[in-house]
């Protein structure tokens, strides 16, 4: 199962990735925890990923590209994977072609007007990435990830104002992708506003 999870920041991606990790024993591949372990890391290609991510803009296609390509030769890839935040340009998604065949494309919808609350209240864990949120995911003790017991911390970019920032690159770069998977007859459309169990659910049947 080579999978593709598209949406809009905020709009669930990577709680359902984590999800459909457990149900298909494949992996999560997300750009944006490549990028922020290159940052953490101090690497060259971290300190310039960093502006652009500050920003809220989308790091050069070139770059990004360039780490999925050695993370989808990696083992733990054979069997399929689930990419999070990869694509999001229609060159990313034209270079992805020439890697590898994907099997389908779902993109998880919501109503723009909700993303701003779930960014803002969003906090991350720093062991192994898991996603809560204040209100509508809170862990069971505060401050603590459920999975592991790590730390969790608010990202940097989920702010407000990086997070308009990042919901109008979406609407220029990464909306069109949409139409891009629909013309190729991949894309499965979920709805992403209600319970997370129940949006899952719903993914599981459209990729059945
Ligand atoms: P993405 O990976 O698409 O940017 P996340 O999966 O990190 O989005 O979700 C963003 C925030 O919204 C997180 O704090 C998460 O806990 C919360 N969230 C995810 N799904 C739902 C949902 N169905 N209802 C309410 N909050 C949600
Ligand atoms: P995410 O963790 O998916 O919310 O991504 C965080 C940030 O990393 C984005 O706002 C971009 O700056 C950068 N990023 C992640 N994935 C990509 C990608 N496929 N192309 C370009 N920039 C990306």
């Amino acid at each position: 199962m080579k999978l593709i999870l598209l949406g809009a920041p905020g709009a669930g991606k990577g709680t359902q990735a984590q999800k459909l990790v457990e149900h298909y024993k494949i992996p999560q591949i997300s750009t944006g925890d490549l990028l922020r372990a290159a940052v953490k890391a101090g690497t060259e290609l971290g300190k310039q990923a960093n502006e652009y991510m500050t920003a809220g803009k989308l790091v050069p296609d070139e770059v990004v590209i360039g780490l999925i390509e050695e993370r989808l030769k990696e083992d733990d890839c054979k069997d399929g994977f689930i990419l999070d935040g990869f694509p999001r340009t229609v060159a990313q998604a034209e270079k992805l072609e020439e890697i590898t065949d994907i099997d389908a494309v779902v993109n998880i919808a919501v109503d723009t007007s909700i993303l701003l609350d779930r960014l803002t209240g969003r906090r991350t864990c720093k062991e192994c990435n898991a996603m809560y949120h204040l209100i509508f995911n809170p862990p069971k003790e505060e401050g603590k990830c459920d999975a592991c017991g790590g730390e969790l911390y608010q990202r940097a970019d989920d702010n407000e104002e990086t997070v308009k920032s990042r919901i109008e690159t979406y609407n220029e770069s990464t909306a069109p992708l949409v139409d891009f998977y629909r013309k190729k007859g991949k894309l499965k459309e979920v709805d992403g506003q209600g319970a997370i169990d129940e949006i899952f659910q719903n993914i599981l049947k459209v990729l059945e």
